[in-house]
Formats: C-alpha cells, sequence, structure tokens
C-alpha cells in the first residue's frame, strides 16, 4: 500500500505557513514504513528539533482506479478516518529554501499515524465533517471538510491521473490550521465529529 497526502488543501493553513496559494493541492507520498503500529508511541526523531502535528481527514481506498472522474470517486472509498501527518518542520524548511523534495521531513519512520476507520455509510455529509485535535486536552485543531479547496472526490480524481489508486491505499486530505509543535510526553488525541478515533503518545 501507499500513503498519498495532500498539502496546502485549507487557506488559513497556507497563511499560517506563509505559502502561495496555488490552483492545485501539492502531493507527496509516504512508503508504507512511515506508518505508525497500531498503539504504538510515537518516537521524536533526532535528526529534528520541530516536529508538527497536522491532523487530517483520510479515506481508506477500496478499488483500483486510474482517470477516476470526480463523478464517480465516492465508489473508490469506503472508510474514512482521521489521522495525524508528523512533520519534521525545521527539516522540511531546509529542503524548501534548497528546492529538494520533502521526504526526509514527511516520510519517516512513524510519520503516519490513523485512526480506528469508520464506514462511509455511517457518514451523514461528507462535505461538512468536522475533525479536531486535541493535545493534553486542549484543542489545538479545528477543521471542517467544507473548507477544504479541493474536496474529497476531486482530490481522488485529481490524485488518479498521477498515481492508480489501489485497495488499502490511504489519502491524506490537508491539515487546517493550528499546526505546532509537539513534544515529548505529550498526548495527542484525534477526534472526528465528537467521536475519538485515534490516540497517540509522544516519547
Ligand atoms: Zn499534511
Amino acid at each position: 500500500m501507499k500513503i498519498i497526502c495532500v498539502g496546502r488543501n485549507y487557506a488559513a493553513h497556507i497563511q499560517e505557513l506563509k505559502n502561495k496559494q496555488e490552483s492545485e493541492p501539492a502531493l507527496f507520498l509516504k512508503p508504507d514504513t512511515a506508518l505508525l503500529g497500531k498503539d504504538q508511541p510515537f518516537v521524536i526523531p533526532t535528526f529534528s528539533q520541530e516536529i508538527h502535528h497536522e491532523i487530517e481527514l483520510v479515506v481508506k481506498i477500496n478499488k483500483v482506479g486510474k482517470f477516476i472522474a470526480p463523478k464517480f470517486a465516492q465508489k473508490y472509498y469506503n472508510q474514512i478516518s482521521v489521522g495525524i501527518d508528523f512533520t519534521a518542520r525545521d527539516v522540511q524548511q531546509t529542503l524548501k529554501e534548497k528546492g529538494l523534495p520533502w521526504e526526509k521531513a514527511k516520510a519517516f519512520d512513524g510519520s503516519a499515524v490513523v485512526g480506528r476507520f469508520i464506514d462511509i455509510a455511517e457518514i451523514k455529509e461528507i462535505d461538512n465533517l468536522s475533525f479536531s485535535l486535541q493535545k493534553n486536552g486542549e484543542e489545538v485543531q479545528l477543521g471542517n471538510s467544507q473548507q477544504m479547496l479541493m474536496n474529497i472526490n476531486e482530490l481522488i480524481a485529481y490524485i488518479s491521473q498521477y498515481f492508480t489508486l489501489k485497495t488499502g491505499d490511504l489519502i491524506f486530505t490537508g491539515t487546517p490550521s493550528g499546526v505546532g509543535k509537539i513534544q515529548s510526553g505529550d498526548e495527542l488525541v484525534g477526534f472526528l465529529e465528537s467521536e475519538p478515533l485515534l490516540n497517540v503518545k509522544v516519547l
């Protein structure tokens, strides 16, 4: 399986990192080794002094597809959850300045955390779904799929022009504003609406 991540899909987050809003989102990949094991703690890697949390809606692909039309995109995923795209912001900044790819900052071991998945059939309105992240009991990020520049179906159509989607692939759909640094001892809980689906301890 592969993990496809969307960058710059929420206007307020683009502004907080002082990036330019482009007409198309950024895409990057994480290998399967980036996936943090179930109930495992996240260990801050030694190569970064600034790991940020990015809470995101994550959809799981359930059918092979390429060049998917937006109107058929909903047939290609059947589960949704929240996930954290852990980012070594200091490393990313250096890579950006040098015009280099982001993998060292984004795709390292344990950098992708996903919560328990919910069947799409249980979701009332996919384009009006709130999600949030609490750090040590305090809400630090709050988003809604309404705020996406490209919605989930459009993202699937867009991504499938570049990468064949396969069963089990995960799509991290971008983070809203409020990203911030984590430190050892933090406890992070991700919510879909009011449902806690993800819980990770930082070591
Ligand atoms: Zn992200």
